[in-house]
């Protein structure tokens, strides 16, 4: 679904990636670690398409999403409003109502983004995001900003969302945790290169419970 190659990106004379490989298989999710300004929400504009001054070779779908860390709702629109404003057609609203019960909101519909709670907002940006059924969905920190009970229920819903929907997804955070509940796969992007690629194949199924997370993380 997505081919990058000898990907490079400057800012005047910072290099900030230099040469990046990565591939991401139709459905296939993929988590991407690093530190603070190693270049992570960098490349997930130019997958987004909303950074095009770059070297190398980007493949992507036409069809991608992205949800970032503030859910970046219009808050002059009314929540169902906010999905039916990514779609056109006759049946926007139909399938917006359909997205929102999807995420749990379908009660919320009609409420301001300024009164829902955070993981709600963010919800409805997933909502937002998948109601196209994008080929590709782009998430840079999407949870970084929830409490740690809610980013749990938020991995639960994105995980049955992907099963659902099976985009490719590339999923930027810093939570060494969440990367591997939730991806197939891990890359670490240190200095603006791929410098470390993990496979996560976990036996069993991916468990939310206390130990279920130590236990996978001891695998790491
Ligand atoms: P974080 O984990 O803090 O979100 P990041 O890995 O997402 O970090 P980026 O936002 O990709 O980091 O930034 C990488 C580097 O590129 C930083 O040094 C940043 O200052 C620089 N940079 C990013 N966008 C621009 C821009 N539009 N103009 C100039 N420099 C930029
Ligand atoms: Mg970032």
């Amino acid at each position: 679904a997505v081919e990058i190659s000898d990907l490079n990106r400057t800012f005047g004379d910072q290099e900030v990636l230099r040469g990046v490989d990565l591939s991401i298989g139709r459905g296939e999710f993929v988590a991407m670690l690093g530190h603070s300004g190693s270049g992570k929400s960098t490349l997930l504009r130019v997958l987004a398409g909303l950074d095009t001054e770059v070297g190398g070779v980007v493949l992507a779908p036409a069809e991608r999403a992205v949800v970032f860390q503030n859910p970046r709702l219009l808050p002059w629109r009314r929540t169902l409003d906010n999905v039916v404003f990514a779609l056109r057609g006759p049946d926007a609203v139909v399938r917006a109502r359909d997205a929102l019960a999807e995420v749990g909101l379908a009660a919320k519909e009609k409420s301001w983004p300024l009164t829902l709670s955070g993981g709600e907002a963010q919800r409805v940006s997933l909502a937002r995001a998948l109601v196209r059924e994008p080929q590709l969905l782009l998430l840079d920190e999407p949870f970084g900003a929830l409490d740690a009970l809610t980013r749990i229920k938020m991995y639960q819903l994105l995980r049955d969302l992907w099963g659902r929907h099976r985009p490719a997804v590339l999923h930027v955070t810093h939570d060494v945790d969440e990367a591997i509940l939730l991806a197939d796969r891990i890359v670490v992007l240190s200095d603006g290169v791929l410098s470390l690629e993990i496979g996560v194949d976990i036996p069993v199924p991916r468990s939310r419970n206390a130990a279920g997370f130590a236990a996978l993380r001891e695998r790491l």
